[in-house]
């Protein structure tokens, strides 16, 4: 039986990095920069007001003032949209609003609430309370947000919601984005109902389908539900080959070892090459994955164990491996947070086990961490207390209150 960092290695090696795909800035949320995003303009991209106000020569209104002038003529009106580019004559100001380009010899706004503007029959003169103006003040000088040229962003950033109003600053309508593999999911198993049934005797209910569903979905991915399967050959061709439809098609149930775990046959029957069928891992040991080629492509194929928290923990290890890999062209090392345990453990058997672990912060900060009682790969109880799994490796059989450990949060 391969260990975890086996698995990990030959999933690296099967997976290819999926096709990049050229999408509007509108779809880009959650998705991976393929390249270095650069700013094609300034910001702001001229010298403006940050205020409305008057645009003035702070040195030579400051003098003016000092020389007790009182009332300046205001040469002409700014507003936002007009084109940068006039000049201001000495003992004139400019009527600037937000946003406008202030005159180009001007360095100064004195905001419209310090001003009181004096009509007379042929031009409008301003008064204001201010004895002087600082220079610089209320105005923003083009470039100082950023320049053009500058990293906006870098290859492999993951696009949030509030990153979409600079890359649209920079005109950045359509973006290269790593490729998304579409998954599909079907569960198999004859015991299995939908979960909107009640069921009979000797039935469960559907948990891994939606479950697995959701995890697929708050990745972002396109996924396909084909419902379940029976443990019937004819049945299962016919859904697997529509899942292989997808780039990646994870199953549920059937890869252990019974009479009626048909899953890897039929895989094989249809032209699934198999990589790995088991893992010392616990819970999950009978997951299975494997490769289709298709022209010019693949399907990435997982077959994770029925019971839901071999399910989840196959998705969680194996699975996001093979997504990461098909979005980015490599899979990082794992990266668990290091806790200390509040209680200790006992592991038993002899593989490496991800456990249902609650995590909270002590007064310092700290991050500690209990693991939860559970039953074992059926108990979905359990998880859903749990802020994530902590792994327990075969190094020790107790591990101490107090000790480190590694815990990987959901
Ligand atoms: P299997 O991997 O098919 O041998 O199933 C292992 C255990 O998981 C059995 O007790 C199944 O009834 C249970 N199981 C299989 N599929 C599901 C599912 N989709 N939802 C909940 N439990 C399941
Ligand atoms: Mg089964």
């Amino acid at each position: 039986m391969i260990s975890i960092q086996e698995a990990l290695e030959l999933i690296d090696s099967h997976v290819g990095k999926l096709p990049v795909e050229t999408i509007p800035l509108s779809r880009c949320v959650g998705r991976l920069l393929e390249n270095d995003i650069v700013a094609d303009v300034d910001s702001p991209p001229h010298d403006k007001s940050v205020m409305d106000g008057f645009a003035v020569m702070s040195a030579d209104f400051n003098q003016r003032v000092q020389n007790g002038q009182k009332d300046f003529s205001i040469a002409e009106t700014v507003i936002a949209g007009d084109a940068p580019g006039i000049n201001l004559e000495p003992g004139m100001v400019a009527r600037v609003m937000t946003g406008a380009p202030i005159p180009s010899n001007a360095d100064a706004v004195i905001m419209v609430e310090n001003a009181e503007v004096q009509p007379t029959k042929n031009f409008e003169t301003v008064r204001f309370s201010n004895e002087s103006i600082d220079s610089e003040k209320h105005i923003l000088r083009q470039g100082s947000n950023f320049t053009k040229g500058s990293l906006i962003f870098q290859a492999g950033w993951k696009v949030r919601p509030t990153d979409i109003g600079l890359l649209a600053e920079i005109g950045a309508s359509e973006i290269v984005v790593g490729g998304q593999p579409s998954v599909s999911i079907l569960p198999t198993g004859n015991e299995l109902v939908d979960c909107n049934q009640k069921p009979e005797p000797g039935q469960i209910r559907n948990s891994n389908g939606p479950m697995l569903v959701a995890m697929s979905e708050n990745l972002g991915l396109e996924t396909i539900a084909l419902g379940h399967a029976s443990d019937d050959i004819t049945v299962l061709q016919r859904k697997i080959r529509q899942g292989l439809e997808s780039n990646l098609m994870i199953l549920s149930g059937g890869v252990s070892a019974g009479k009626m775990d048909l899953v890897p046959k039929v895989l094989d029957d249809l032209g699934v090459e198999k990589v790995f069928h088991r893992v010392a891992v616990k819970p999950g040991k009978p997951v299975w994955f494997g490769v289709a080629e298709k022209n010019g492509g693949q399907t990435v194929v997982f077959g994770l164990p029925g019971n839901p928290v071999s399910s989840l923990v196959g998705f969680e290890i194996f699975v996001k491996a093979a997504i990461l890999k098909m979005t980015t062209g490599n899979i990082p090392p794992p990266s668990p947070l290091t806790c200390f345990l509040t209680q200790s453990h006992e592991t038993r058997g002899n593989r490496p086990t991800y456990w249902p672990g609650r995590l909270k912060l002590d007064l310092s900060g700290q991050r500690l961490v209990t693991p939860l009682s559970w039953q074992g790969s059926s108990d979905l109880m359990a998880l859903g207390r749990a802020d994530g799994l902590i792994f327990f490796d075969t190094q020790s059989k107790t591990f101490e209150q107090g000790s480190l450990v590694p815990f990987f949060p959901f």
